[in-house]
């Protein structure tokens, strides 16, 4: 059942006058969202009762992931719906802007970057093919920090995504649970949101959980006017869910961010083993009804969590509950930087999770006793041990674990087994996997770039694409079309505009909308290597400069993109590329040729305008490092070439829209490998012409760091190294050339604008593969062993 026009009216006055006590006309944009939410919410809600009902006996998939990238939810809502242009309608007659509603809601910013918008890229595919998926997580009350910039420092501050309430969700307290530990309880009440699939047909939930104090007021304490400790229990207790960790490199503060990964798993299980045993009273088929991803290892302790509730709670024995485990469990690798490989001291663990930390202990010992009969040597046995010189190695636990290992591309995995994890590999060969990543176009065209894809609808005669991306194949008999091709630059050139006018009003710079749109947008990493381009523009800028002449097409390099605030190196980059924006932006000598903007707290929101209107996608870390990467795929399916390296997902988009529709330079994972001990980064430094130049820059007064000393530890980290690291780890000064070279064939292939749009047309035509539902379908079949039901 759908309201009509007048109901809906009806009905948004109704919430007007009850939420905010004024008609719908006076009130505020923040306001009339949220009373626009709340009128489609009355909708949704039956529906979304009646799709979970429909799995009620079926065997679902459970997502268990710290972190939900989700962007906003009103438009994509909508368009999942059908409800779009009824409800542009309705605000058409009240004289109100669409997108000034749309840009009043809070981007739910709950994750860092790739690895969670990859968990909401899912969420949305499944529900669109009708899968049961579940998510679950925390419902942080601060997410990923808002950033902004003073003097070209990153300054973090928080982002109160919950002030005005979030419409979206609804409050769960009669499935709220205790989670213990040593150091008191505390609740766990959980928050759920509605995952419309595409079409409306399945609504599955993510369900987050928010952290409470058992007793969060002490009477006692307050009659004694002790008004802190009154309150000590709750602030303690919430602490848990109130900020998402910043951090996705290193671990600080852990003894929180472990009571987070605890708090969530703990609280996720009880909800699914309850559930289970108010169906079936045993636990025994628990396996055959979920299946459960581990996104990354930070939810890893479920496994030792699942054998204590099993073993302890339910005295089941050790082997029968293990093989449970195992069968429930899988497990996705996300990256194979070392430092990102998760570690815990066994001093946390038993001090706060004593009785978990005794399962993983058992764990362990079952690990080396099959080892050992499986004839493997003491010596050999060492590399396994999941619980080695005091620390706690969550991905070995995780592999132990699961019945299922997978990488995110298929060069990540095949490093995987061949180096990082080969020992496991050859123990378990079963058990790895590749799933390369993907991304839903449900966001990332339909709603990002309305124009192109009302264009390729009207080209394929359907919006079958919207739901089968490899429709986009189809497309391809029109590469040598002179009329698409046209069409496609046009509504390029207005994405290009939107944009122009999009940067005027929020970082204050004109650009040139006719110039090339260079976008380099991700987490500020040495590995994603923002230096190398960084480098590359102040070559050119003294190029410029040296020959005024020189033949280059009109540019905008345009970077977005944080650092983890205890990054220095990284912030020190931000610093850095602000400081190369000054000086040729000021310089009124290069006018028009160059310009470079750094665009201000890049998230989701801000990501769907600048995919859609770039002309060329920066993708150039260290061969070997990006585990796939998703915003290289964002690019393509928008029609953007790519300049990079042979890394991650790279190689795929190579594979199916082919080098020559690309700008591929650099090491591949194989010179790397070899070069690793001979590399001297001097060598480079001192012959590359120009190099030296822009190097020095660090250090020569060029450029001004404010007195931290943070450009010559750029430049030692280079040209030095430590005793941590060796000098120019990330290869910069190896790879400059060659990416100087692939930016000056950029630079000559957009000369020609039909040769140009038709590199566009090919990798927006090959991008179908790149959709998260192909990815979601390989879970479901080969992992989750999951069925979508039609019903
Ligand atoms: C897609 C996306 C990412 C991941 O980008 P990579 O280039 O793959 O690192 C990070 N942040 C946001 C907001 C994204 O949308």
């Amino acid at each position: 059942m759908e309201y009509g026009k007048e109901k809906r009216k009806e009905r948004l006055e109704a919430y007007s006058l009850t939420t905010f006590g004024e008609n719908f006309i006076h009130l505020t944009k923040k306001e009339q969202y949220i009373a626009l939410t709340q009128m489609i919410m009355e909708e949704i809600v039956p529906k979304w009762k009646e799709s979970l009902n429909k799995y009620s006996d079926k065997k679902k998939a459970y997502y268990f992931s710290a972190e939900y990238l989700m962007g906003r939810a009103f438009s994509n809502n909508l368009i999942n719906m059908g409800y779009q242009s009824e409800i542009k309608e309705i605000l058409k007659e009240y004289e109100i802007n669409y997108n000034q509603i749309e840009e009043a809601e809070e981007d739910a910013g709950l994750g860092n970057g790739g690895l969670g918008r990859l968990a909401a890229c899912f969420l949305d595919s499944a529900a669109t093919l009708n899968y049961p998926l579940m998510g679950y997580g925390v419902r942080y009350q601060y997410g990923i920090f808002k950033q902004i910039f003073e003097d070209g420092f990153q300054v973090e501050k928080e982002d109160d995504w919950l002030k005005l309430g979030d419409p979206w969700s609804i409050k769960k307290l009669k499935d709220q649970v205790k989670v213990n530990f040593a150091d008191g309880d505390v609740l766990a009440v959980p928050y759920d949101t509605p995952i419309i699939g595409y079409g409306g047909k399945t609504i599955n939930t993510l369900r987050l959980w928010e952290a409470h104090a058992i007793h969060p007021f002490d009477f006692r304490e307050f009659n004694e006017q002790n008004y802190d400790l009154a309150i000590k229990e709750k602030n303690k207790a919430e602490m848990i869910s109130k900020v998402l960790y910043p951090n996705d490199t290193k671990d600080e503060g852990k003894i929180l961010r472990l009571k987070q990964q605890y708090f969530f798993v703990s609280a996720s299980l009880q909800d699914l083993v309850k559930k289970h045993l108010e169906r079936y009273d045993t636990l025994e088929n628990f396996h055959q009804f979920h299946s459960i991803q581990l996104n990354d290892t930070h939810p890893t302790v479920a496994i030792p969590e699942m054998m204590r509730i099993f073993t302890k709670e339910y005295k089941m024995d050790w082997e029968k509950s293990w093989n449970i485990v195992v069968n429930t469990f899988a497990y996705t690798n996300h990256t194979i930087m070392q430092e990102a490989l998760e570690q815990w001291p066994v001093r946390l663990y038993q001090a706060l999770l004593p009785e978990v930390y005794e399962m993983i202990e058992q764990i362990n010992k079952t690990l080396i006793k099959d080892l050992q009969q499986r004839g493997i040597s003491y010596e050999k046995i060492k590399h396994y041990k999941i619980i080695e010189n005091d620390s706690i190695k969550m991905a070995y636990l995780a592999i132990y674990g699961t019945h299922s290992t997978n990488g995110v591309a298929k060069v990540h995995t095949d490093i995987l087994k061949k180096r990082e994890l080969h020992f496991w590999y050859k123990l378990y060969p079963e058990r790895f996997q590749n799933k390369t990543n993907g991304i839903t176009q449900r966001r990332w065209l339909l709603k990002a770039n309305p124009e192109l894809a009302e264009f390729i609808t009207e080209l394929l005669g359907s919006k079958l694409w919207i739901t089968e991306l490899n429709q986009l194949k189809k497309l391809e008999v029109y590469q040598e079309d002179k009329e698409v091709l046209k069409k496609f630059l046009k509504i390029k050139q207005k994405k290009k505009n939107q944009l122009a006018q999009y940067i005027k009003k929020q970082e204050g710079i004109e650009i040139n909308p006719y110039s090339i749109f260079d976008i380099q947008i991700k987490r500020f990493h040495e590995y994603k290597r923002q230096l190398l381009n960084a480098f590359h523009i102040l070559d050119l800028y003294y190029r410029i400069k040296q020959n005024p002449d020189l033949d280059i097409y009109n540019r905008t390099f345009i970077f977005g993109g944080k650092a983890a605030p205890g990054y220095q190196r990284a912030k020190g980059i931000i610093k850095y590329i602000h400081e190369i924006k000054n000086l040729i932006n000021n310089d009124k000598e290069i006018q028009g040729k160059i310009k470079v903007v750094f665009i201000t707290n890049y998230g989701v929101s801000y990501g769907e305008k600048l995919f859609s209107s770039a002309d060329i996608s920066e993708q150039i870390s260290t061969a070997g490092k990006e585990a796939s990467g998703t915003g290289n795929m964002k690019f393509m399916l928008n029609g953007t070439p790519t300049i990079g390296t042979l890394d991650g997902a790279n190689i795929e988009i190579i594979e199916q829209a082919g080098q020559e529709n690309n700008f591929i330079f650099g090491l591949q994972v194989e010179d790397i490998e070899r070069m690793n001990l001979t590399y001297d980064p001097r060598e480079y430094y001192e012959k590359v012409e120009g190099l030296k130049r822009v190097v020095d820059s660090l250090v020569d007064g060029t450029f001004n760091d404010g007195g931290t000393g943070i450009f010559k530890e750029l430049y030692d980290s280079i040209l030095k190294g430590t005793s941590w690291h060796r000098a120019d780890e990330y290869y910069l000064l190896k790879d400059f050339e060659s990416y100087r070279m692939a930016q000056k064939k950029v630079n000559d292939a957009y000369k020609n604008c039909q040769n140009w749009a038709k590199k566009c047309w090919i990798n927006l035509s090959n991008a179908g593969n790149f959709s998260s539902d192909r990815t979601i379908e390989e879970y479901a079949e080969e992992i989750w062993r999951i069925k979508n039901y039609i019903f």
